[in-house]
């Protein structure tokens, strides 16, 4: 699909959260590629305490350093005006958004605070609709786009103790399905990358010798590829980690039809569960089932067996 070195001269990219970890190679990779970068992140803790200009700074000084462009910008991403507001004040113009911040509050769901709940909220979900939000007006007027959400294995499959995490990282899986749908007229393309990366999130809960298997810049080549401007994917979600890179789709069992009527019972439903979990005859659906075709049939059939 793309050429074998992609470059995004005269484009500009925000990531946010480039301070560290995955942001910051995203936006060191966008700064040799002739891009103009804002490196945007918050400096607080991997809990969400605390703010610092550092980590933002020294990424900017990387960049610059390798002659690259780009311009450091401090702002909480729930204030996402202001981030595009930097891009657009310094560079004229935000072709490329990665919506990367993050932070954790592991806890179990007996012991979750409400504050726990709400920061990951605020800064996962509510963080990547104000800066899309604010970026959306450019890519529409000008015909282009490309915005990256960043879910997680532990909102596609759960993940023990990230009750509040999991809710977040799967809402941006449909807060971009339907960015992409709405964009796709102004060729604004949307996809949802779930990485797994070491960095101070994971070097925790990860032995060295696996994390050292996983390193960030094994992520950036995907988040090119779908950012590129010849790039062609939208909605999409992917897996990327440790040298794995995989789509992934949703898929529905054969299932199962019954009458529309009150022989549509628990128990009719119970005698067809072969039917309703039959995964060996699947859909890969892009969509929600016909209703309107499938009432219809429905209608047409036997009243289901007492
Ligand atoms: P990281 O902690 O190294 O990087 C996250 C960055 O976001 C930090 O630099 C932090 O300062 C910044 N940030 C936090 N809150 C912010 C806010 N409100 N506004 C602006 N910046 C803020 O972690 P990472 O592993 O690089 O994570 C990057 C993204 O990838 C996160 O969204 C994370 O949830 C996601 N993710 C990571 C993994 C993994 O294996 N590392 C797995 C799944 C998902």
């Amino acid at each position: 699909m793309a050429p074998q070195e992609l470059r995004y001269d005269g484009q500009t990219v925000v990531v946010t959260g480039a301070g560290g970890g995955l942001g910051r190679e995203y936006a060191v990779f966008y700064g040799s590629r002739g891009a103009n970068v804002v490196v945007n992140d918050l400096g607080g803790s991997f809990k969400g305490e605390g703010k610092n200009s550092k980590a933002a700074d020294a990424v900017v000084d990387e960049i610059r350093a390798a002659g690259g462009k780009a311009v450091a910008n401090y702002d909480s991403v729930e204030n996402g005006d202001a981030i595009i507001k930097t891009a657009i004040d310094t560079f004229g113009r935000i072709d490329v958004l990665i919506n990367n911040a993050g932070i954790l509050r592991d806890v179990s769901f007996k012991n979750m605070k409400q504050s726990d709940w709400d920061l990951i909220y605020r800064v996962h979900v509510y963080g990547a609709y104000k800066c899309a939000r604010a970026a959306w007006p450019y890519f529409r007027k000008q015909k282009y786009g490309r915005l990256i959400s960043t879910a997680s294995a532990a909102g596609l499959f759960g993940s023990f103790g990230q009750t509040n995490y999991s809710a977040a990282k799967l809402a941006l899986v449909g807060f971009t399905e339907t960015l992409a749908k709405e964009g796709f007229k102004y060729n604004i393309l949307c996809n949802v990358i779930a990485p797994i990366a070491a960095s101070r999130m994971t070097e925790t809960v990860m032995p060295p010798d696996v994390l050292e298997n996983l390193r960030p810049a094994w992520v950036v080549p995907l988040v090119a590829v779908l950012t590129h401007k010849s790039c062609t994917e939208t909605g999409a979600i992917f897996e990327a980690g440790g040298g794995h890179i995989a789509k992934l789709r949703w898929e529905r069992a054969k299932g199962a039809l019954l009458k529309t009527d009150e022989s549509l019972t628990p128990l009719a439903i119970a005698a067809k569960w072969k039917d309703v979990t039959n995964y060996k005859e699947c859909e890969h659906p892009e969509g929600p089932a016909n209703a309107m075709e499938l009432l219809e049939a429905a209608a047409q059939l036997p009243p289901s067996p007492a």
